[in-house]
């Protein structure tokens, strides 16, 4: 896999890789189909990066956090649909098929990933994985790893 490490000083560098991860989908409409994983600890970013990557596609409203539905689903200005999963209180098997999250993952539309290590065996692989730990001095080091030729056109379409 394709694997690239970032520094983010700010939460101004989450909202500019977000502003050029919307771009690549812009531009790439396959792009729009990627599942995005979410790495990190509880405190390291991932929510927030989300929140910027709802806002630069024109989600519009309030941006609702999945933590209590799992899922909250989201569209963009241009009418593709967005998921947003927290597997963080996901710990029945049954919901996987139950709530539909199967199909949801085998329909087009842009997949975003918190703790996708707590649906471990039931979650496909995912395009890009999103590595993000918050360091002493309240910066970020992010970990970008393509597991597909799509998740790799991403890394490509949001430079440092
Ligand atoms: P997670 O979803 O990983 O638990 P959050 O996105 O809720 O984490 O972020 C936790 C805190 O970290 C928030 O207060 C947020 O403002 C801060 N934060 C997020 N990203 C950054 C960043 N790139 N630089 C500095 N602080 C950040
Ligand atoms: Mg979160």
């Amino acid at each position: 896999p394709i694997v690239e490490t970032r520094h983010w000083p700010d939460e101004q560098a989450t909202h500019d890789f977000a502003t050029r991860l919307r771009d690549a989908i812009a531009a790439d409409a396959d792009l729009g189909n990627a599942f995005i994983a979410l790495h990190g600890d509880l405190g390291a970013g991932k929510t927030t990066f989300v929140r910027h990557l709802l806002q630069a596609l024109g989600v519009r409203g309030r941006i609702k956090s999945p933590t209590y539905a799992v899922v909250e689903p989201h569209t963009a200005q241009s009418g593709l649909a967005i998921h947003h999963f927290d597997f963080y209180r996901f710990n029945d098997p049954r919901e996987w098929e139950d709530a539909g999250f199967r199909d949801i993952f085998a329909a087009p539309g842009l997949k975003l990933a918190e703790w996708p290590e707590k649906a471990a065996g039931h979650i496909p692989i995912e395009d890009l994985a999103i590595k993000i730990e918050a360091m002493s001095d309240d910066t970020r080091t992010v970990i970008l790893q393509a597991n597909s030729a799509r998740g790799a056109r991403l890394i490509k379409g949001a430079p440092a």
